[in-house]
């Protein structure tokens, strides 16, 4: 990877390389397994592991699954899938839930120091005597307890003696603290459910800002990267590392997370999209997921490079999409074939053109890119355009078809329109145009010139297509904070066109991809494709668009 661009995270590496303070830096990228990752992760992961990568240092994919309830192995599967797609390779596969027991021996250590107890307060009832920012906070009537006390009262809860949210352990600091998060913070809660790794061994399970300072001191990382909340919880960080007496100390540092503007972004939150059925799972191509992205037709490479482009600050801000649909468009470019495909198609029948005969014209590959080499395409008498692309009564400008206009079909002739053909309701369902065999492309015809060109598929041989056409899932600016998101989907977010393809893309697989004549970047939906029809799931628009 070539990732040189430099950032404040970056610089503090270097330093501490420098001044010798670590030899080899440890990073880590930590999801929780209670969704699929989205575009936000993708600049996590960039982040650490090419941080990692220049200084031939290491990365671990740890899953930070000490939250039984919401956690599944099929989350699991699926964010070592999307890490691996977009091309890094962590050092090892860890489990926060398998250092359960040595986090329940350092809770034991707190205990033994008089650095934590077992408080009966309820969760509603430690939230109220914690106090607020111009307020400080009561100390619990258990705070108190010895340590023989405590010391039993733990060994209970973890034999499952007492149930959910009757005890918790607490840290001991400073209720007085201006750091709310110094307020004796929970560290460990009861919680009778299964574990998708440790099964019912624990009844007990370790709080984030317990359980996060250990895994990063047990593997021994260097440099732990996380979003800007966490900032104020840094000085409990370090508490939690000298005060379990970890060996290895491990440094917090906080970076600006990605926002995205009209995008939801949190695993919450794309979940309820899941569940409530708004989206066709996890990878549909609306997601911003990484696995919706892949199967809407994003590559790795655009991803990574939008995740360079956007940098690494300390300051929150929301980037457009459109930034990451340009780093699509560069990477796809010079890539993929440009090919014809009509979305909305309208027959054409050209009266001149013998019936029964068919020619193949010669149509370059990319424009762009020569070595692509060049493709050929059956033309004959009839032919699908865009409905688009023909008007009865066209305004002023519209240099496209219409009653007497003639334009040029993309690779073939010159057609004039002279006849529209009606159903009984007055729907246009044909035209009749003539052709100018002298003006066949290529041919070096400069007789006459027209204003329009538009694209076409051979009616006989075309292959049918469908198209999925995406908006925004979000119909305004909603920022998708809180539920109410729920009531701002865009009910326009997806459109399905039943069309045509040139024949030679019948043989399309899954995740080809192709520039499609005025319409915009395409991939091949992975999974509704069938031999019978091709799927089309639109990627981008192409920059300026076609409209006049
Ligand atoms: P979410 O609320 O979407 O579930 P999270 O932070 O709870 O996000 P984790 O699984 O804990 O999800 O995240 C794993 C890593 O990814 C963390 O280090 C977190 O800081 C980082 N991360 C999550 N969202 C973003 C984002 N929008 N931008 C940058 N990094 C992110
Ligand atoms: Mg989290
Ligand atoms: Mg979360």
């Amino acid at each position: 990877h070539n990732s040189t661009s430099s950032n404040f995270i970056r610089n503090i590496v270097m330093e501490d390389i420098k001044s010798g303070k670590v030899k080899e830096i440890i990073t880590r990228f930590p999801p929780e397994p209670n969704g699929y990752l989205h575009i936000g992760h993708a600049k996590s992961i960039c982040l650490n592991f090419e941080l990692a990568d220049d200084f031939q240092g290491k990365t671990h994919l740890r899953f930070d699954d000490t939250n039984p309830v919401k956690e599944d192995a099929e989350f699991v599967e699926s964010i070592k899938d999307d890490v691996k797609w977009l091309g890094f390779n962590w050092d090892h596969v860890y489990f926060a839930s398998d250092y359960f027991e040595e986090m329940y021996s350092r809770a034991i250590v707190l205990i033994k120091k008089e650095k934590a107890y077992v408080c009966d307060l309820s969760a509603e009832e430690i939230r109220e005597t914690r106090g607020t920012l111009t307020q400080p906070g009561k100390e619990s009537p258990f705070r108190n307890r010895s340590v023989a006390e405590n010391l039993e009262l733990f060994e209970r809860m973890r034999k499952g003696e007492f149930k959910d949210g009757e005890k918790v352990l607490r840290a001991k600091i400073d209720m007085t603290s201006p750091n709310l998060n110094l307020r004796d913070p929970v560290l460990y809660r009861i919680s009778h459910a299964v574990h998708h790794n440790t099964g019912d061994t624990w009844c007990i399970y370790p709080m984030y800002d317990f359980a996060h300072p250990l895994e990063d001191a047990i593997e021994g990382v260097t440099h732990s990267i996380c979003t800007l909340e966490f900032e104020d919880h840094r000085p409990l960080y370090d508490w939690v590392v000298q005060e379990c007496e970890m060996e290895h100390q491990p440094k917090q540092y906080e970076f600006a997370r990605l926002n995205l503007a009209n995008t939801v972004m949190s695993k919450r939150k794309l979940k309820l999209l899941v569940d409530e059925k708004v989206v066709d799972g996890w990878d549909d191509p609306r997601m911003p997921t990484i696995s919706g992205l892949r199967r809407r037709g994003y590559t790795p490479e655009s991803i990574r490079n939008f995740c360079r482009e956007i940098g690494v600050s300390k300051s929150n801000s929301t980037v457009d999409v459109k930034l990451l649909e340009h780093f699509i468009r560069e990477d796809l470019k010079l890539k993929s074939p440009r090919t014809m495909a009509v979305l909305r198609p309208l027959k054409v029948v050209i009266t001149n053109y013998p019936e029964g005969q068919v020619e193949y014209l010669d149509a370059e590959i990319n424009p762009e890119n020569p070595e692509m080499g060049t493709r050929s395409i059956p033309f004959s008498r009839e032919i699908y355009i865009e409905q688009d692309d023909f008007m009865e009564e066209p305004p002023k400008k519209y240099f496209r078809l219409f009653p007497g206009n003639e334009v040029r079909l993309k690779h073939a002739y010159f057609i004039t329109c002279n006849e529209v053909i009606k159903d009984e309701q007055g729907n246009i369902v044909e035209l009749h145009c003539t052709y100018d065999p002298e003006t066949k492309s290529g041919s070096g015809f400069t007789g006459r010139k027209v204003k329009g060109t538009i694209h076409w598929v051979d009616a006989q041989q075309a292959v049918a297509a469908e198209f999925r056409l995406y908006e925004s899932l979000l119909s305004d600016e909603e920022q998708g904070e809180g539920t109410t998101f729920l009531n701002h989907i865009n009910p326009d977010s997806l459109e399905i066109l039943q069309g045509f393809v040139e024949p030679n893309m019948r043989e399309s697989k899954a995740h080809d991809k192709f520039q499609f004549f005025r319409h915009g970047y395409f991939n091949v939906d992975p999974k509704d494709a069938t031999k019978a029809r091709v799927v089309f799931n639109r990627i981008v628009s192409l920059k300026s668009s076609f409209e006049l």
